[in-house]
């Protein structure tokens, strides 16, 4: 499926110290009424918590890093799930030595510091159903 949408607003900003990283850029669409999107964040976690989808068993197996890291990106999306909106992300984070690791971002990432990027796209409706073939939450 595609859609087309126009570009609308533009905001930027700084996530709280101490935050979760999802749950803030979900409030923040909320607050804002932004339902369909994109995201990017750059920054820096106290720890992290994210997610890989096993294929063949259609559950997510996340991994926890409880030390501070570095935020190289955050890449995510916008859309409506269960009517409200919902923030799609995957992230890669990098350790003291630079080493990296990443994957679908799920609560339990709490930001040292961060700052967010988001694109609103409107004249579209995408909201997440659920896909028998994957098992997962996609638009429908
Ligand atoms: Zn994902």
């Amino acid at each position: 499926m595609i859609v087309e949408g126009e570009r609308g607003r533009v905001l930027v900003g700084r996530l709280a110290h101490g935050s979760d990283l999802v749950d803030e850029l979900n409030r923040i669409c909320a607050e804002k009424k932004i339902v369909a999107g994109r995201v990017e964040v750059i920054g820096a976690a106290q720890k992290a918590r994210f997610g890989y989808y096993d294929q063949a068993e259609k559950k997510y197996g996340f991994r926890e890093v409880a030390e501070p890291l570095e935020i190289l990106a955050l890449v995510g999306n916008i859309s409506l799930k269960d009517g409200s909106p919902f923030v799609h992300a995957h992230v890669t984070l990098s350790d003291e030595e630079g080493r990296a690791v990443g994957g679908h971002l799920a609560e339990g990432t709490i930001v040292f510091a961060a700052e967010f990027h988001i694109e609103e796209l409107t004249g579209v409706e995408l909201n997440r159903v659920l896909d028998e073939t994957t098992g997962l939450p996609l638009w429908g």
